[in-house]
């Protein structure tokens, strides 16, 4: 019989891992990149002896696959993936392909915010229980190399709206949903309620035996909820009112329970800060109760996780002034958490590549914590007009002159505060590049 031949467009992580799961499988694989490829994967791809090819797509040898496997990067826009969908090739993302591989359990996280940060919790969480678990989607290495090359029970998946759209058959056995707020609607023709169905694909495919674990508090998921028939057992959280089933907050006390089991843990003692992070850690606290992990435990790693690089991360305190790197915050809505979570006075760092960010919901706390913005892009414009008639707003071009001036602004006691708001690239590779020259900026002061 002739092999089926699995062509995977996008040579990162997921490709990557994608291509090596298939030829594991049997098939005819090739990878197609239509931008440069990393050395590291084109080293692995020689060492599997995989072809490929990149800065092109070439049509005779994508549109002849049985099956694409799509990087999530790319949208289903593109000429090829039209071309390949028009010849009816069934295109699906690496988690779906290999989910198809392996019977280990799925705890998969989505939301607009708080993805790594509840997903590097839940594995942290299962692992010190002793758990075999894998750790993947956007973290870390691929599901499909893991797939590949290890057998775990479960896997913990953070899972974006980019990587949803590209799931059909694939089944959540915990599915968390953290919050829903506009991001990324250039993917979405603009269409909110578009964005709304991506992440509620974390629910498709569940059973009466599966978990969804969501944000009572969140109007946007309240209301899609009230439209549908939700097959799985529910499981909400909240801060705001009691719930029967699921996680609430109650003078001081966290509470958590399912139908079996109950757990109460005093809100003071998790290391993490925020009120968003008593949300990421009631999912994480569902999670672990339905996988039988013991109070004691859970006690523990709910209150020994420190978090994760770049989110509200407490770096220095240089004089009495604390330095704090929110560079992951790249929409409004973290900014809101964060200004919610440290105390005045802050002098906020802000700025970056905007995406038409409407910045009103930030006023209130802004005008009453923030003593000074310092806007840090290419073009402030769109800070200095939202924020100048509130606080005053000081225009940078560098982070070095960031952290300076910011070093100038604060007082003893203040807290110097970098949660931009924006993406990053318009002066820094990623996020991640944007938090380390902040911190290095703040070492060399
Ligand atoms: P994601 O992976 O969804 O981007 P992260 O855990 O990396 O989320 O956090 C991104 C930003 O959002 C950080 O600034 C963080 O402090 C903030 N954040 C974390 N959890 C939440 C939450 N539940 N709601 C709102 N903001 C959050």
């Amino acid at each position: 019989m002739k092999r089926q031949r699995a062509v995977i467009l996008g040579a990162g992580e997921s490709g990557t891992g994608a291509a090596i799961l298939a030829l594991k499988q049997g098939f005819d694989v090739f990878v197609s990149d239509n931008g440069k490829i990393k050395p590291y994967y084109k080293k692995t791809l020689n060492n599997y002896n995989i072809s490929f090819e990149e800065n092109k797509h070439t049509e005779n040898l994508i549109l002849n696959a049985d099956i694409i496997i799509k990087s999530p990067g790319i949208p289903d826009t593109v000429d090829i993936v039209k071309k390949a969908r028009a010849k009816n090739i069934s295109v699906i993302s690496e988690i779906e392909f290999a989910g198809k591989y392996t019977d280990a359990k799925m705890i998969c996280i989505t939301g607009s915010n708080g993805k790594t940060t509840t997903t590097e919790w839940i594995f942290h969480l299962l692992k010190k229980a002793g758990l075999n678990a894998g750790l993947a989607g956007n973290v870390g290495k691929s599901l499909a190399i893991q797939v590949a090359e290890n057998n775990f029970d479960i896997y913990v998946l953070e899972l974006s709206s980019f990587q949803l759209d590209g799931m059909k058959d694939f089944k959540a056995d915990i599915a968390v949903l953290l919050n829903i707020t506009p991001d990324h609607l250039n993917r979405y023709e603009n269409k909110f309620e578009n964005y709304i169905s991506s992440k509620f694909r974390i629910i498709q495919n569940q059973t009466e035996n599966d978990a969804f674990i969501y944000c009572a508090d969140d109007d946007v998921i309240s209301s899609e909820i009230s439209k549908r028939i939700i097959k799985a057992g529910q499981y909400p959280f909240s801060i705001k009112k009691k719930v029967k089933q699921g996680a609430y907050r109650k003078d001081g006390k966290i509470f958590i329970k399912t139908n079996t089991k109950q757990f109460t843990m005093e809100n003071g003692l998790l290391t993490l800060e925020g009120d968003h992070n008593v949300y990421n850690s009631m999912a994480a606290g569902i999670t672990a109760l339905l996988n039988n992990i013991s109070d004691q435990k859970l006690k523990v790693s709910l209150s020994d996780f420190t978090g994760v690089e770049h989110r509200l991360e407490k770096y220095l305190k240089i004089r009495g002034i604390q330095f704090i790197n929110d560079s992951k915050a790249t929409n409004v809505n973290s900014v809101w958490y964060a200004l919610k979570t440290v105390d005045e006075e802050i002098v906020l760092i802000m700025g970056g590549q905007d995406k038409g960010n409407d910045y009103g919901i930030l006023k209130d706390l802004v005008s009453r914590k923030v003593k000074a913005i310092v806007a840090l892009g290419i073009d402030n414009s769109p800070i200095f007009n939202a924020f100048k008639d509130i606080v005053p707003v000081y225009d940078t071009k560098s982070m070095e002159d960031a952290v300076k001036l910011s070093y100038q602004l604060a007082d003893e006691g203040d807290n110097v505060l970098l949660s931009p708001a924006c993406a990053s690239f318009d002066l820094f590779k990623d996020y991640e590049d944007r938090g380390r020259k902040f911190k290095n900026a703040v070492r060399n002061l």
